[in-house]
């Protein structure tokens, strides 16, 4: 069996992030405000920062037919060198490219 590349095109995708962002991964928490809007200052989250993606790989790890050391450099491409920022970076960046065709980011 081909292994795969785990993308924002992969089907299990969705899962991967909400794992990587849930317990297993970065455990991210935040507080809520009276309207229920989630304010920035609170949100928290653990990772190892420089280009520590030990959560990412422990989750592909249970996702059989993934190749684990492709997808790290995929992500890595879209600026995702530590676990949280494959969660904030690699689906932003990944559609950006792919939608103004362009691949320059904008952002300020
Ligand atoms: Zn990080």
């Amino acid at each position: 069996m081909k292994q795969q590349l785990m993308t924002p095109d992969h089907p299990r995708w969705e899962e991967f992030i909400q794992r990587l962002e849930g317990p297993e991964g970065c455990d991210f928490q935040g507080e809520y405000d009276d309207e229920g809007e989630l304010i920035p200052d609170s949100v928290k989250w653990e990772c190892a920062g420089g280009e520590d993606k030990s959560k990412a790989v422990a989750i592909l790890k249970t996702m059989p037919g993934i190749d684990i050391a492709a997808s790290l450099s995929f992500f890595e491409e879209q600026g995702g060198f530590c676990d949280c920022e494959i969660v904030f970076n690699v689906e932003k960046n990944h559609r950006s490219r792919r939608e103004s065709g362009n691949g320059l980011g904008l952002d300020g």
